[in-house]
């Protein structure tokens, strides 16, 4: 899907043109991936458009420039502050949100010295990441041969521009076989995560998620998925799974900012439970769904309106 162009894009801290909005082709970033990223969602709320777990992502961000020393020219109130003034400067009810801090241009050298760190936001409308009919049919999964970054070689807490490739190749191998997505096992055999999603699966009425520990990403929605579920009662529990545990699972489904709560029905050709959303699934989905579009009091403060 094409990105849906809007009017602003925030580069280096002020709002350019959408087609202004371009890198020099000897950028470091380009060229290493050395850049760090978040994508979040803004959900149109009685309060008018409202950024989810916005606090959460910037922190987050933070956390990933850390990682590979890059010290970001601004405070994450300012990032806050840039962000909100970007949705409603583009007049988008919801949107997809996508910070990207980078290395710019200046050197070409492997050790990053001297080399500019940049800054860009955009926001642009973006639907279910995994189909609109996903999100009630669920999606095809496939195993991926590729494994997840070791924790040794990209450590999968940064999300780092660079890698992703390590993701972009397994869902280039699930899509070409025909899947919707891929999961990626770590180095040991356990789960991680899909190629953009945490997952979890529920068996015997308890839900089951990877640790960090095993290589996925600390998903915000991960943490939503398991705050909401605590909330009405169920036990999550952390810990390491392997492929034959989500075939007997009763129900699975993927966490992410682009793919929300999205059930999963089959994993290489098994069935997952009844092959279709399962009711614990849809029960957190709809309460996902009605917290982070300010239907719910006692989420509120997942929500940073931008008015
Ligand atoms: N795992 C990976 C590899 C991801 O890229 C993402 C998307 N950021 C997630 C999990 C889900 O994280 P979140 O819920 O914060 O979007």
């Amino acid at each position: 899907m094409p990105i849906q162009e809007v009017a602003k894009i925030w580069m280096d801290g002020s709002l350019v043109d959408w087609k202004d909005a371009k890198v020099h082709v000897l950028s470091h970033a380009l060229h290493y991936g050395s850049g760090v990223f978040e994508g979040i969602r803004a959900y149109d709320t009685p309060q008018g458009p409202s950024v989810f777990r916005l606090d959460d992502h910037i922190k987050r961000l933070y956390r990933s420039a850390h990682i590979y020393h890059m010290d970001i020219p601004y405070q994450p109130e300012e990032l806050i502050g840039a962000t909100k003034e970007l949705v409603k400067a583009n007049d988008l009810a919801h949107c997809y949100i996508r910070p990207l801090v980078y290395l710019g241009y200046g050197e070409m050298g492997l050790n990053p010295a001297g080399v500019p760190v940049q800054v860009s936001i955009a926001a642009w409308p973006w639907g279910a990441y995994l189909g609109e009919e996903a999100l009630e049919a669920g999606v095809r999964i496939k195993t991926s041969s590729w494994k997840r970054n070791d924790q040794n070689s990209l450590p999968p807490a940064a999300k780092a521009t660079g890698q992703y490739i390590n993701s972009i190749l397994a869902k280039m191998e699930a899509v070409n076989g025909g899947y919707d997505e891929a999961i990626m096992l770590n180095q040991h055999g356990h789960i991680a995560d899909g190629s953009g999603e945490n997952i979890f699966i529920v068996t015997d009425g308890k839900l089951y998620t990877p640790p960090l520990s095993d290589g996925c990403l600390g998903g915000i929605t991960r943490d939503s998925a398991m705050t909401i579920a605590r909330d009405q009662g169920f036990e999550v529990i952390e810990q390491s799974l392997v492929r034959t545990d989500v075939y007997h699972a009763d129900e699975a489904f993927f966490t992410g900012t682009a793919a929300e709560i999205t059930p999963v029905r089959e994993l290489d050709d098994r069935t997952i439970g009844e092959g279709k959303r399962g009711p614990i699934t849809k029960q957190l989905q709809e309460t996902f769904f009605a917290a982070a579009t300010g239907e719910l009091e006692q989420y509120r403060h997942w929500l940073y309106p931008v008015n």
